[in-house]
């Protein structure tokens, strides 16, 4: 490091001693642009600038060196002050001068190392459809879902059996080349194997060297009694294969339950809209039905039943998926009015009616001053 007259940090960057954090970041961004070496090509002016500039930010953004400087100027770094342009030691660096000359992968990609790299399979979503029968009762179904599979002719290698992949001669297996721009010194992917670090002279004639090929396979899914639309289950490294060595991803299977006929549910309850004849209605009955899981179970409609009366059958829903205990049926009572009588019944019907007292519709006197109200009456 050179002794002498050493220059105000805050000067070289042209901010005050107040500035705030931004204010430094803009000012080295500036001062950047303008004398980074690759923009000054063999002036040697314009680098010591830039290194004078990156010296005095590396410093006045860290709020600990930022502290000491401030109290006891250069002194107060010591010998820890500034010991040349080392990109890695300061993280901010990476983001101010790798968006701004367009390597944005040079210092992530040194920090990572070489070498192969392994990777993850994707994970996979395979939607199941079910009767809300099948949601009720638990089912066990078999799935074939297409995925990558590890290539069994090459064992995910990429390489044809018998041959062994090369050291990429690019990168000399490392899967980084360093190259210099200006005065730094920078890693980055190596473009010939794509960070592999090898080199497949004989691909696989299955894969292509790829490792991995596309199969259907099928897979029993147990479905558990009560699952409901969007719940999913997963099946552990049933996703696709991973690369290089990499574990499999998951098998999601998310349900979605087909809308019932007659059923309709709300969670772990169902209700169920029931057609009774008005005599049904009028006289009381006993209507059988059958529950989801198919039990068979008889609705005690009561003698003078309205239209939309509701009767529960409680434990005759779907059961809970955590602990397999059932919600309720609702079953909504719909009165059917017959659309036409024989001359016989209509007869019948008109002495019944004749007979009034009691047969007339039970309304409280309110409806009728409701009704005079909402019609302007008065
Ligand atoms: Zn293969
Ligand atoms: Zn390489």
């Amino acid at each position: 490091m050179t002794t002498g007259t050493r220059r105000d940090y805050y000067d070289i960057l042209g901010v005050s001693r107040d500035a705030s954090a931004g204010d430094i970041k803009a000012a080295y961004r500036r001062l950047a642009v303008q004398y980074h070496p690759d923009r000054n090509p063999d002036d040697p002016d314009a680098e010591e600038n830039f290194k004078e500039a990156s010296e005095a930010y590396a410093v006045l953004s860290d709020t600990d060196k930022r502290a000491r400087y401030d109290r006891f100027g250069h002194q107060g770094l010591g010998s820890e002050g500034f010991t040349g342009f080392d990109p890695n030691a300061f993280g901010d660096f990476a983001d101010i001068l790798g968006d701004l000359f367009g390597f944005g992968d040079i210092f992530g990609g040194r920090r990572r190392g070489g070498g192969q790299r392994s990777r993850r399979g994707h994970d996979l979503q395979y939607t199941l459809r079910l009767k809300l029968e099948e949601a009720a009762t638990g089912i066990e179904r078999p799935i074939r879902v297409p995925r990558f599979e590890g290539c069994e002719r090459c064992s995910g290698s990429g390489s044809e059996p018998g041959t062994t992949p090369e050291n990429c001669g690019t990168c000399q297996g490392s899967g980084q080349v360093a190259f210099r721009r200006g005065f730094l010194s920078v890693a980055q992917t190596c473009p010939t194997c794509g960070g592999a670090g090898r080199v497949n002279r004989d691909p696989c004639g299955d894969c292509e060297g790829r490792g991995r090929t596309e199969k259907e396979v099928t897979l029993n899914v147990t479905v558990p009694a009560g699952v409901d639309t969007g719940m999913r289950l997963r099946l552990a490294g049933e996703g696709e294969a991973g690369s290089m060595g990499g574990p499999a991803g998951d098998l999601f299977v998310v349900m979605a339950i087909e809308e019932h006929d007659l059923f309709q549910r709300d969670g772990v309850d169902l209700h169920l809209e029931l057609p009774v004849s008005v005599f049904q209605a009028m006289l009381g009955a006993k209507v059988p039905i059958k529950t989801i899981l198919g039990e068979e179970a008889e609705i005690a409609v009561n003698p003078g039943a309205q239209p939309g009366e509701v009767v529960r059958l409680s434990g005759s829903g779907m059961p809970d998926v955590n602990d397999r205990r059932r919600g309720d049926l609702y079953v909504h009572l719909r009165v059917v009015v017959p659309a036409r009588l024989t001359s016989e019944q209509r007869k019948l019907i008109e002495e019944v009616a004749e007979l009034g007292g009691g047969l007339e519709p039970e309304v409280d006197r309110g409806f009728f001053e409701r009704l005079r109200r909402a019609f302007g009456g008065e």
